[in-house]
């Protein structure tokens, strides 16, 4: 039987057809199509702009440029979530620190942040920026984080690389209600795709205009931002370092085309959820829970072995799944207790929430063209791994 991942992309002939359209075009790379993505990104997550990218890594390198991350400045982040969260801050001179999770949501916990802050206070060490990672789709606690960013003057930017789709207290993830800017990531696996590609939404208007320029190595050909002089139509400047992170007009067709299934793909998601959470009750397995504030994109199911009622360890269901076909995974083994963090100072022991959650969880198979058959088939290899 064919293994079934973890997470697949969902392609139509419609978004077959949308990138078609665009290789027939006079326009290839960043042009109008990627205007038009980012017209309806902005206008579906209710925020005042959004700048496409050419992956969410190269998104949250921009949103800490723009927030002006440099040398002797920290961002903080969650240990649960995939590196690029982290990095970003190093690719710009910063450093940075994490806080540790919250055992029932497996977001950052906010009661960690709270406290670290005030320690930080004390040592003159807080940060200039968070980045909250909206694991597998559910929303953080952004009331919250974003009046701790009042008191304590840090700037906030929402990684919503699982969380397209998702809303928090009636406003969709993007809208920026609560953060300077919101990333988004359109790799295959996350909820719709561009192949590769990420996009930024702010609804500053100073940060949506150093966006666009360092997105495009930090060249205006705006007179009115010009230093010297110009002398013909082809003149342009570079006015600071910028980079290559344009996404082409064939990704931006298929993005466009794929934001128009969104909905679908979230209710998809939530039926497939429900099935899950229902046909696995008993198991000695704890399933995803879901705070009343969010709607959750559900990008992954992640569900917790129940150590005090299953002998097994997770290496133990992890190997026995994949030998089944179910091609289960991880997220995340956490971000401090890699190599290149380990050498940073970080060690095992650090974020003990986030490490004993990694211990314990096992991604199922998660997508929205994930067949019922196929779900009965991961649930059947679950309940015989388990009992
Ligand atoms: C996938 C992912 C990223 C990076 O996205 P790319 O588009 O692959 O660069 C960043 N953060 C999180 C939480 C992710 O899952």
């Amino acid at each position: 039987m064919k293994p079934l991942p973890y997470g697949r992309q969902d392609i139509s002939e419609d978004d077959i057809r949308a990138v078609i359209e665009v290789l027939r075009s006079d326009w290839i790379t960043q042009g109008p199509t990627n205007e038009r993505f980012e017209a309806e990104m902005s206008r579906y997550c209710g925020a005042g702009y959004a700048v496409s990218a050419c992956n969410a890594t190269a998104a949250l390198h921009l949103a800490c440029r723009v927030l002006e991350l440099g040398p002797g400045d920290t961002l903080w982040t969650s240990p649960n979530t995939f590196v690029a969260s982290a990095n970003c801050a190093l690719y710009c001179g910063a450093g940075v620190d994490f806080v540790d999770i919250d055992p029932r949501t497996y977001n950052i916990s906010v009661e960690a942040l709270e406290i670290k802050l005030e320690s930080a206070r004390r040592t003159g060490k807080l940060p200039k920026v968070l980045v909250p990672v909206h694991f597998a789709g559910q929303p953080c606690d952004m009331l919250r984080i974003r009046e701790l960013s009042k008191q304590y003057g840090f700037s906030i930017v929402e990684d919503a690389a699982h969380a397209v789709g998702a809303a928090y207290r009636g406003d969709k993830i993007g809208s920026c209600r609560y953060s300077d800017i919101t990333v988004f990531s359109f790799h295959p696996v996350k909820i719709i795709t561009t192949g590769e590609g990420g996009m930024l939404t702010t609804n500053r208007s100073d940060l949506h205009e150093k966006l666009m320029l360092l997105r495009s190595h930090g060249i205006t050909r705006d007179k009115s931002r010009f230093m010297g002089e110009e002398n013909g139509g082809w003149y342009y400047e570079q006015i600071d370092l910028g980079y290559n992170y344009r996404m082409t007009d064939i990704q931006a067709a298929l993005g466009v085309s794929q934001l128009r299934r969104l909905d679908d793909f979230i209710m998809r998601r939530r039926q497939l959820v429900a099935r899950y959470n229902e046909m696995l009750s008993g198991l000695p397995v704890i399933t995803p829970w879901h705070h009343p504030d969010g709607d959750s994109a559900n990008h992954l199911y992640v569900v917790k072995l129940d150590s005090e009622r299953t002998g097994k360890s997770r290496n133990e269901v992890y190997n026995a799944l994949r030998n089944e076909g179910i091609q289960v995974n991880v997220h995340y083994i956490p971000v401090h207790t890699q190599p290149y963090y380990r050498k940073l100072g970080f060690k095992h022991g650090d974020f003990p929430v986030a490490e004993e959650y990694c211990a314990k969880a096992i991604s199922l198979p998660m997508y929205s063209s994930l067949s019922v058959e196929d779900q009965d088939r991961v649930v059947s290899a679950v309940h015989k791994c388990l009992t």
